[in-house]
């Protein structure tokens, strides 16, 4: 019998099976006492705590596909996980108890660096950060980069095709990687890690796993792309009245600076209010209050005030012209580093103001400003109270709109209203020929919400692909699918 591919398991592994798991990575890295347990069970955001007879912490890939060769012949369900800051629950088991948490922590080392200085091979449980460090260590750059790059970690990025405020100018995860190692579900290890550019020899099977969310295989290492570091930047925060005046800068900006125009980041004014209150060492950028802003960053490769003239030019021409209120032009990397502060810091900053109901869309970019209209609108009208707050990444179309509970309501009452908020916000984002998930993944949160906005012959072909890969259904069941 096969487990359903979205069901949890039905039954606890025996403990003599817990037994054999723990041999292959040795009794030190099976965690079973419930306080060593728990950072691999509890989300960010305390939406999901699971259960867990076993962490297993493999320090190889071939104990990696050697827990999954046992898994496969007994059924065992496994849920893979790296950092633990997934937002939609994917990396947490069920809070059944049945399922056993593989994390990649100790797959901690980057293999080697390319002599061209165009690639590196990192292991799956390399942080975000620790690869921006060994890329810059060779003078290079790896352009993926996430608010939480000090506790994500490859595996995970990848897997979750991991987007952040690069993707503008870089490309999302998908777009860095050349190459992967990949432990298959029945066990069996793919080396993929080929560090080609060019490649046409039949299906990109890369391609299938990075996105996939842990139910089709785990990622063991990867080739990542290494890039020039800029030698310059240019750092602006910029007040404005309107998210449709966020569009017209975002043109201007794009206009003038073309690829160097590396982010393009929006903030509503309460994100700046959270962020000052409860980040430490945030401060307000500008003199007074404004109802929006943006973060502009443009790059150069060449250190010759290019990037910083190019910035001042089209805030100028911007204020000139009515479509920007202030700005705070950063005039060293410090500054720099104070602007980014209240964008890095807003989604800690939101936890404190209490219950919050999260969209991770994306919509047409010329769309972004009658989404979030419509969006507020369709909210107002279901729960009059609340406080809807909009933030992300402009220049991808990527909203994040959130909506925090009305002051003096209960948290867990708030809450249990998510799908009625979620599928007033979804709607718009539907209509407008949108995504309901940008760059968090599907993974529990939202894994209903796909059945109803997927064709269902992509949902088939989803079904066919997760059928191949993991025929015994063992890897991170009830996620995704
Ligand atoms: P985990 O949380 O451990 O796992 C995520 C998913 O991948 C799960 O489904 C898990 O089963 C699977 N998985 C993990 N490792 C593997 C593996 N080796 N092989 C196969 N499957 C695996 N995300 C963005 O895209 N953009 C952002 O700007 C962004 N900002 C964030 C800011 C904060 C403060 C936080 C907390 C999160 C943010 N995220 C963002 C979400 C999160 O950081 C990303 O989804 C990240 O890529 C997850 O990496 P992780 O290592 O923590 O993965």
């Amino acid at each position: 019998m096969t487990t359903a591919l979205n069901a949890p398991a039905t039954q606890a592994p025996e403990p003599a099976l817990i037994e054999r798991f723990t041999r292959i990575v040795g009794e030190q890295h099976a965690l079973t006492d419930p306080d060593a347990q728990l950072p691999y069970l509890r989300e960010w955001r305390d939406q999901y705590i699971g259960k867990t007879p076993v962490v297993l912490r493999p320090g190889s890939a071939p104990e990696v596909a050697a827990i999954l060769k046992l898994a496969h012949d007994t059924r065992t369900p496994v849920v893979p996980q790296s950092g633990n800051t997934g937002l939609v629950g994917g990396q947490i088991p069920h809070e059944s108890g049945h399922e056993v948490v593989l994390s990649t922590q100790r797959l901690n080392k980057v293999r080697a660096v390319d002599p061209s200085r165009t690639s590196m091979v990192c292991e799956a449980g390399v942080t975000l950060e620790e690869a921006h460090a060994a890329a810059r260590a060779h003078g290079r750059m790896f352009a993926l980069s996430l608010p939480s790059k000090g506790s994500c970690r490859i595996g995970g990025n990848l897997a979750t095709n991991a987007g952040g405020v690069n993707v503008l100018a870089y490309g999302n995860a998908r777009q860095q990687v050349l190459g992967l190692e990949v432990a298959l579900a029945d066990g069996r290890l793919w080396d993929g890690l080929r560090a080609l550019k060019k490649d046409n020899t039949g299906y990109d099977l890369k391609d299938l796993f990075i996105g996939s969310e842990g139910t089709l295989g785990i990622i063991t290492a990867a080739v990542l792309k290494l890039l020039p570091q800029p030698a310059e930047r240019a750092t602006a925060v910029v007040a404005l009245a309107s998210p449709a005046q966020a569009l017209d800068l975002f043109m201007r900006a794009q206009d003038q600076a073309g690829a160097d125009l590396t982010a393009f980041e929006l903030m509503a004014r309460l994100c700046i209010e959270l962020a000052v209150a409860h980040v430490p060492g945030c401060r307000d950028p500008l003199a007074v209050p404004y109802p929006w802003y943006t973060l502009i960053e443009i790059s150069s490769l060449r250190e010759d005030g290019r990037a910083q003239a190019t910035l001042e030019s089209v805030l100028g021409a911007a204020l000139d012209d009515g479509v920007i209120l202030d700005a705070a032009i950063a005039q060293s990397e410090r500054q720099a580093m104070e602007l980014w502060r209240p964008r890095e810091g807003v989604s800690e900053a939101q936890k404190p103001a209490g219950g919050n109901i999260k969209h991770d869309v994306s919509v047409p970019i010329a769309q972004i400003p009658a989404f979030i209209t419509a969006a507020d609108a369709a909210v107002k009208r279901v729960c009059p109270d609340a406080r809807p707050i909009a933030l992300g990444h402009f220049g991808d179309g990527n909203v994040h709109y959130n909506v925090i509970q009305p002051p003096g309501m209960e948290r867990a009452a708030f809450l249990a209203r998510w799908d009625e908020i979620a599928y007033e916000v979804h709607g718009v984002v539907t209509r407008m020929g949108g995504s309901i998930s940008a760059e968090h993944g599907i993974g529990r949160l939202k894994r209903r919400q796909l059945a109803q906005v997927k064709a269902p012959v992509e949902l088939e072909m989803m079904r066919a692909i997760k059928r191949t890969f993991d025929p015994n259904g063992i890897l991170n069941p009830g996620k995704l699918l």
